[in-house]
């Protein structure tokens, strides 16, 4: 398996600072792995971002170094999580934006579970 190129964590964005409880968030799951809380800006009728604790960048980085037990954890945490917010059934997306390309504004992997309405095409037309 080739190796993610070593990116470099900042220890003050806003997840972490999240993480450390130094900024408050509607949180909807906690275990020892993974921390979900409400989006600030909702896309949709349910929209909460699920992250790792551990210190990971983005999905390269996590996908490349974290831990069997934080990847299933995080999985697992989500799927919970849509079922506990009644979306389950209706159906809902789960997506992660990386690096520039993908639209990644802030630094630690976050799944955004959106939820509670129809969400139409995944990408928008160019
Ligand atoms: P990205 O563009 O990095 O995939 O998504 C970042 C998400 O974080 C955005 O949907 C944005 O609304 C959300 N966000 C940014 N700052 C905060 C914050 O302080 N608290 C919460 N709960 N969400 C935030």
């Amino acid at each position: 398996m080739s190796q993610a190129a070593a990116k470099t964590y900042d220890p003050n964005n806003i997840f972490a600072r999240i993480l450390r409880g130094e900024i408050p968030c509607g949180k909807v799951y906690e275990n020892e792995h993974v921390l979900a809380f409400r989006d600030i800006n909702p896309q949709a009728p349910v929209h909460v971002l699920v992250i790792p604790k551990g210190a990971y960048v983005d999905m390269d980085d996590f996908s490349a170094r974290a831990s069997a037990d934080e990847i299933a954890a995080l999985m697992r945490a989500t799927g919970e999580i849509a079922r506990a917010e009644g979306i389950a059934q209706s159906g809902y997306r789960v997506l992660s934006n990386c690096g520039a390309n993908g639209g990644q504004e802030v630094p630690h992997l976050h799944l955004h579970l959106v939820g509670g309405r129809t969400l139409g095409r995944m990408l928008q037309a160019q």
